[in-house]
């Protein structure tokens, strides 16, 4: 059986024993919350459950890394429409332990493309982007800050968005405040 039979699978099941009418949530985040944060795995399921995220509470913005190099420009779209769309007030970014984006060497992640048969012109395009962003992650902690600062900085975000920083430890689940938006 393939991963994709299986997650058909189990949607059948979900729906056999969902047969009450579900709740009806707004697209909008309840708590007016929008999270920008990892995709690593560990965090699936888990960062909600950690910081107490209900379904239907927050937009969620998923990205390698969350607050890596370049994360902004990948953010922003989303940011547009979480706050002009959907009524966002506050954006928490949210990083993690052991980041497998800040462990990545850009000369790997080559040679692995080369290795999977992408063919050189194409990686060397995309050898740019890949080295700046790489090439200029630090440690966690002030990788948060950076994207803070960054968000706050922009002119597309209105003042009156709260923006704070959170870094959580994948595995215990504990979440450490870097930065309050509430006094600036
Ligand atoms: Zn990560």
């Amino acid at each position: 059986m393939t991963v994709l039979d299986e997650l058909l699978q189990s949607n059948a099941e979900f729906l056999l024993k969902n047969q009450v009418q579900p709740e009806k949530l707004s697209k909008k985040p309840r708590r007016q919350i929008a999270l920008i944060t990892c995709m690593d795995t560990r965090l699936v399921g888990f960062l909600e459950e950690a910081l107490g995220i209900q379904r239907g509470d927050a937009v969620i913005i998923k990205l390698a890394g969350a607050v890596a190099g370049n994360s902004l420009d990948a953010a922003l779209r989303s940011l547009m429409l979480a706050i002009y769309e959907l009524d966002v007030k506050e954006i928490i970014v949210v990083g993690h332990h052991d980041c497998g984006a800040l462990q990545t060497s850009p000369h790997r992640l080559k040679d692995s493309m080369r290795l999977q048969g992408i063919e050189a012109n194409w990686i060397e395009q995309f050898e740019h982007s890949i080295l700046s962003w790489l090439d200029d992650l630090t440690e966690v902690e002030s990788e948060v800050l950076k994207l803070v600062g960054a968000l706050r900085q922009n002119p597309l975000i209105p003042s009156t968005v709260r923006i704070h920083g959170l870094l959580i430890d994948p595995v215990r689940g504990e979440a450490a405040l870097l930065h309050s938006g509430y006094h600036c």
